[in-house]
């Protein structure tokens, strides 16, 4: 698909790799929305201003490339946030063309420790989550005959782990999802993939991996995470945001891929 022109939706974009994958997608000329959680009291006030700003922050960062952009507050687990997220897209910038599904949060705790609220807000947005935007965009990319759905799944998809097993099985479940919507949109000209990234220095590491894995690994807190990549990742190297969004806008570009899950991990996962 020519790039140029055509219009996406990124969540999670506030920050993190979903900043990097809009940003990716306007420097090849696509006009992005880009979505982030935030308001209704769910965080502190101060932490909601924040939020608000990292997300203004990136569409002026898209708007920078000479192309569209629009900022949409949206809570992926709601449905009606979720259609009202994709009519906005399609009203300001001009179209849908291309859904990215980056939005997610983790918990890091043992299954004996992990409360049934933990695990169910897990699910609830990184898998119901996606399921949601895929199902409230997927009429119009049928009508259009032509779109893309990016999901970021996770390697910790391909094979589970100690410590964040609702994590794993909710990546295992965008993976899994992806291959039925492959199947189901393909005949409309609708590819469906999932990335799965490796380790990728964000807040959710500094804010909730990396502490645990301090103590695991034996070494200092800011250690943690490049000792986790030297230990785990045949290339020796983290991946970055920009990796990420170097993936998204391949699998955008690619007429004839569709249901795989590709890993950009540095070979720290191989299937
Ligand atoms: P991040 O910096 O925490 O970004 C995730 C964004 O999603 C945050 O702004 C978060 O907002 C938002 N979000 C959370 N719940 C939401 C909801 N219900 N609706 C809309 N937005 C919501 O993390 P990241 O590392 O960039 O992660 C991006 C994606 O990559 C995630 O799907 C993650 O699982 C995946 N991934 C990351 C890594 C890694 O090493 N970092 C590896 C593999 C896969 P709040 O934080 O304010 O709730």
């Amino acid at each position: 698909m020519n790039l140029k022109g055509k219009c996406a939706l990124v969540t999670g974009a506030a920050r993190g790799i979903g900043r990097a994958i809009a940003l990716a997608l306007a420097a090849e000329g696509v006009n992005v929305a880009v979505a982030d959680i935030g308001g209704k009291g769910k965080h502190a006030p101060d932490y909601e201003l924040a939020k608000q700003d990292e997300l203004a922050t990136t569409a002026q960062m898209v708007a920078q490339h000479g192309v569209k952009s629009a900022a949409i507050r949206a809570d992926v687990t709601d449905f009606t946030q979720v259609t009202s997220m994709i009519e906005q897209t399609i009203k300001e910038v001009g179209g849908l063309h291309i859904l990215v599904n980056n939005a997610g949060i983790i918990v890091a705790a043992p299954v004996l420790a992990l409360d049934e609220s933990q695990w169910d807000a897990v699910l609830n947005v990184n898998l119901k989550g996606v399921f949601l935007c895929c199902k409230a965009v997927a009429a119009h990319l049928i009508d259009q005959k032509l779109g893309r759905i990016i999901n970021i799944a996770s390697i910790a998809g391909k094979r589970g782990h100690a410590g964040i097993s609702a994590y794993s099985a909710s990546k295992a479940g965008v993976i899994s999802l992806t291959q039925s919507l492959a199947e189901e949109l393909g005949p409309f000209n609708v590819t469906v993939n999932s990335i799965c990234p490796g380790f990728v220095d964000t807040t959710m590491w500094s804010g909730c991996l990396s502490p645990g894995l301090s103590a695991l690994l034996g070494v200092e807190l800011e250690q943690a995470f490049d000792e986790n990549v030297k230990r785990n990742t045949p290339l020796g190297r983290a991946q970055t945001p920009e990796d990420v969004g170097e993936g998204v806008v391949f699998l955008c570009k690619a007429d004839n891929i569709t249901g795989i899950a590709l890993n950009i991990a540095g070979g720290a996962e191989m299937i």
